[in-house]
């Protein structure tokens, strides 16, 4: 019988021009790391493409799911490997189509990756598809066919196979840099991070809690969030901080309406100290404009100026439906609504400053022993490695 095999095509790495190999060697990592579990082995680059073997027994449905969420690919396929002669090549595409469901019309797509062979692509297209005809009774349709065969011919192989998956598009996980996350329960935080995972970033996870003084809830979703948003990047790093106490010192030094931008502030010199300590170079928030009173231009820019780091914001300007909608294609919106008490609505005032300043923060925040502050959240975090299979 003939072998099965991962077919995967890539474009935007392509571009990348002398970096190209530094992309592909990553893209064959982070397959390996998805895929080896399900026993996908030798994944290597073959004339511009990457070719892994499938063993017989694989889930087909699981092997599709896991190899659609690997970021830097344009599509993949599952093809069969024939040798290349034209005999073998016709018997393999006429076995592919007989168990096709109904279909009118078809079309034979070659590409000829080895310059070598005596045929050109067209002559292959003309030759199988006029074989296909006579035995199947079926129209060639070049424009609209219903169904189309796909044949790659390299040096020592022909691959066939009929269905061609979109792939996730983006750049391979871990050619971009380390970044922090700073991961609530909510719905944006974690769309935020899968956006610069998809852009090529390695993402550490950094969650803020207030147990004990309130429940464990948010802790438990940040942990089922990161397994998911490790299907995308691999195994991935949580830093649960508690940061309760921390809170209490605020609320006992502090007019009450500053609350919530110093708890912000106070998170962003915490995760930034620890993305510091990991070598990351910029933090992630789910921030998004107007969408709450913490979010105005004038409480953003207060809260980042106490950021040792940048911030990146990918979903400054989106709208929350648009949000919503990636969450639910992502997988993390199920557990994102899952009701639980975020940190900041420990002590939270009736009416928060929605417009502060940087001179009036810098005077309430004097009192508060910053430094001291830090180091308690950074003592107390807890560290988990979380993996997805
Ligand atoms: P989300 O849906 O991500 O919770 P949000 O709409 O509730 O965001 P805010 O509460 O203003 O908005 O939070 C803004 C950002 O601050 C979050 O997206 C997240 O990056 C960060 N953040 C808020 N709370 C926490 C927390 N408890 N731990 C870690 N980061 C947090
Ligand atoms: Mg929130």
């Amino acid at each position: 019988m003939n072998s099965l095999h991962l077919i995967i095509h890539y474009h935007e790495i392509i571009l990348k021009g002398k970096n190209r190999f530094i992309f592909v060697k990553k893209l064959i990592e982070n397959l390996k790391e998805a895929l080896g579990p399900l026993g996908v082995k030798n994944i290597r680059e073959s004339q511009g493409r990457l070719i892994g073997d499938i063993p017989p027994e694989v889930n087909l449905t699981d092997l599709k799911i896991r190899t659609s969420r690997v970021f830097g690919m344009a599509n993949f396929a599952i093809a069969t490997a024939t040798d290349t002669s034209l005999e073998e090549i016709q018997e393999e595409a006429l076995r592919q189509l007989c168990k096709e469901e109904a279909f009118d019309t078809f079309r034979i797509y070659t590409k000829r990756a080895y310059k070598g062979y005596p045929l050109s692509s067209m002559e292959v297209d003309r030759i199988v598809g006029a074989y296909i005809k006579e035995k199947l009774g079926k129209q060639v349709n070049l424009t609209n066919p219903s169904k189309t065969l796909f044949i790659e011919i390299l040096k020592n192989k022909a691959y066939i196979y009929t269905a061609r998956f979109k792939g996730p598009g983006g750049l391979p996980v871990s050619t971009g840099g380390t970044l922090v996350s700073l991961l609530s329960g909510g719905i944006d935080s974690p769309v935020a991070a899968y956006r610069m995972m998809k852009r090529g970033c390695k993402i550490i996870f950094v969650h803020f809690h207030s147990y004990p003084y309130l429940s464990k809830t948010s802790q438990e979703k940040v942990q089922d969030i990161v397994e998911i948003l490790s299907q995308y990047q691999g195994p991935s790093k949580l830093y649960l901080i508690p940061f309760g106490d921390i809170q209490k010192e605020i609320v006992l030094s502090v007019p009450h309406k500053y609350r919530i931008v110093l708890y912000r502030r106070m998170m962003m010199r915490i995760a930034g100290r620890i993305a510091m300590n990991e070598r990351a170079l910029a933090l992630i928030t789910g921030e998004s404009l107007g969408q709450v009173s913490s979010q105005t231009l004038e409480n953003i820019t207060t809260i980042e100026q106490a950021a040792p780091l940048s911030i990146m914001r990918p979903l400054i300007g989106m709208d929350k439906q648009e949000i919503i909608d990636q969450a639910k294609a992502i997988g993390t919106y199920g557990i994102s609504i899952i009701p639980d008490q975020d940190c900041c609505q420990l002590f939270i005032p009736r009416h928060p400053a929605v417009r502060t300043h940087m001179e009036e923060v810098k005077r309430v925040e004097a009192s508060l022993p910053i430094e001291k502050l830090i180091e308690m959240g950074i003592k107390g975090s807890q560290i988990l490695m979380i993996r997805a299979y």
